[in-house]
């Protein structure tokens, strides 16, 4: 079937509502376009899953940036979108404009959705206001969407834990899909910022996830000292002198604090500017 496109939140809830209302599931899948594989992957999970309707929304949201971020450079590429989200089999393709999404402005929101403590580290640290930013838009998109199954990437593991914990603590009525992270054949997360990277750091960017893989191979092994894990972490970034780390961390995967020690899965997390980029990757990893 072609992907139709709707620009206007009436226009969406208006197909959605109709299609529910002749018994179709309805599938959501959030992004800020610039779509690749790991976009595309998260579309067939929801035609997987038994989706009547996949909606794809496409919006670079100016609420999740800082001023010093790349909101303006942030690539758009709105036919190489509706191609790949065609392709992946969605249905429909939300592309709301600022205005329609923010009929007062960003600046004129006066209501914050803001998840405490999960968002205290890494992510929520590094970046202030991110999260509120993140959490303020993906409600916006649940109201405007309605009952549904809503997809997202463990690549952005933070945010998939305050986005699911957003939608039970105000029941919303959808469910949250955690998906797997789809990589570049030498392990670089795929990423809309991969655009921002040279050839030669594209290659060498893969360096993050030799870091996670570290990380894990030393858990794997027996270590239970998250310092340690981190350490060795560490070492492997600082190996390529290409990225430059905001963090790297060893973690409890639901609460994201560091535990005393490793004695249940952790999530390990790197974040590290590469050229213009800056990137972010994780993996989980699980004592013997
Ligand atoms: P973004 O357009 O970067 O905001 O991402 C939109 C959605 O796609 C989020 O749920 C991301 O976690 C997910 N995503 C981004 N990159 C990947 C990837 N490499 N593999 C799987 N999901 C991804």
């Amino acid at each position: 079937m072609a992907l139709q496109r709707v620009p206007t939140v009436r226009g969406l809830r208006q197909i959605l509502d109709d299609a529910r209302a002749r018994g179709a599931r309805v599938g959501l899948v959030p992004t800020m376009g610039a779509l690749h594989d790991g976009h595309a992957s998260l579309v067939r999970a929801a035609v997987a899953d038994g989706s009547d309707v996949v909606v794809t929304t496409i919006f670079v949201n100016p609420l999740q940036f800082a001023p010093t971020e790349d909101l303006a450079a942030y690539p758009r590429d709105l036919d190489g979108d509706h191609a790949i989200a065609e392709a992946a089999g969605a249905t429909l393709l939300f592309t709301p404009s600022v205005e329609e999404m923010y009929p007062f402005g960003p600046a004129g929101v006066l209501t914050n959705v803001s998840v405490r403590g999960i968002t205290d580290s890494l992510e929520g640290a590094h970046r202030p206001g991110h999260f509120d930013g993140v959490a303020t838009v993906v409600a916006k998109l649940f109201a405007m969407t309605g009952t549904c199954r809503a997809y997202f990437g463990e690549k952005d593991f933070q945010q998939l834990a305050v986005v699911r914990r957003m939608a039970l603590d105000l029941s919303m009525p959808v469910d949250v899909v955690g998906c797997p992270t789809v990589r570049e054949p030498n392990g670089l997360a795929m990423s809309s910022r991969n655009r921002y990277l040279t050839d030669d750091e594209r290659s060498r960017a893969a360096v993050l996830h030799r870091c996670l893989q570290a990380g894990r191979s030393a858990v794997e092994e027996g270590e239970t000292d998250p310092a340690r894990v981190r350490a060795r972490m560490a070492q492997v970034l600082a190996g390529d002198p290409i990225a430059t780390p905001d963090y790297v961390a060893c973690v409890d995967p639901d609460t994201f604090a560091v535990p005393e020690r490793i004695s249940a899965p952790v999530r390990l997390l790197v974040a590290a500017r590469v050229g213009k980029a800056r990137l972010i990757d994780n993996l989980g990893a699980s004592p013997r």
